[in-house]
Parts: C-alpha cells; structure tokens; sequence
C-alpha cells in the first residue's frame, strides 16, 4: 500500500511523468492544468479543493480556464474543478465524465495513469475552447503541489 503522505505518496518519476503529461496537455491550450494532493481535508472535499484552487492561484489566470486535479489522500476523495471560462464551454456531463475516468483508474491503484489519463482529456477540452496562443505564458507551474 502507498503511504498517504502526500510528499511522497507519488516517486520522483511518477511526479515528472505528471508534470509533463500536463506540459504536454499545456503545449495545445491556453489553459493551465495542476494536480494537488493534500493529507486530509477538513469537512467537505469539495470545499477543500475549492480553498486550494483559490490559494495556488487558479481563480487568477487571464482567461479563467484552469483545471484541478485535487486528491485529498486519508479520506480517499477525488474532487476535479474547472474554472469558469472552462466551465461555461463544456458539456454538462463533461467533469463527470472525466472523473469517472479517473476513478476507475484510481480502483485499481493506478494513480498516475488515471491523472495522465485525466489531464488528456481535459487538454483536450481546453485545446478546443482555448486554443495555444503564440504568445502563451505558463501561468501556474506544472509540478504537483501538496498540503
Ligand atoms: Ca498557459
Ligand atoms: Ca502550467
């Protein structure tokens, strides 16, 4: 079993494939993917992505078209969020249909594929909505962050 430190809960290896599965997924898009894993949350999950998407500075990119990947490891929730530029061009269905993915994944224990696989489909959602400018910025790092 993987321990549920969220330092180390994923290898330096497995952080570098996710990083670049997201570099990748940023090479198509304006929009800015990342990936957090926190220990525990505080009551809700959902309100506990919501503070982390807000503090790591999600609400903050010009086109409002981040993505969240957000773990919280002890109480096993798995919460996806999408900014509102995002929101507003995917179909209803879409976030649940991306999380289905990755639970599915996470069933099994394969946690760096099902978040490749998630940050893909996603990619390529912003790709449609936002396509990569010439001038793109990476707005928020592509490294996973912890608390
Ligand atoms: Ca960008
Ligand atoms: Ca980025």
């Amino acid at each position: 079993m993987r321990t549920l430190d969220p330092k180390i809960f994923f290898s330096a290896e497995e952080s570098a494939k996710i990083s670049n599965a997201i570099e990748q997924a940023e090479k198509r898009s304006s929009g800015e993917i990342r990936v957090h894993l926190q220990k525990k949350s505080k009551g809700d999950a959902f309100e506990a992505a919501k503070r982390i998407f807000e503090k790591i500075g999600m609400t903050k990119t010009a086109e409002r078209n981040g993505v969240l990947f957000f773990i919280s490891l002890q109480d096993k929730q798995f919460v996806l969020l999408g900014d509102k530029g995002i929101d507003e061009k995917v179909p209803a269905n879409f976030w649940q249909s991306v999380k289905d993915l990755v639970l599915e994944k996470f069933k099994e224990e394969k946690y760096v594929e099902a978040l490749v696989a998630g940050i893909e489909e996603c990619g390529k959602k912003l790709a449609d909505h936002f396509p990569y400018q010439k001038n793109d910025q990476d707005e928020l790092s592509n490294e996973v962050t912890y608390s």
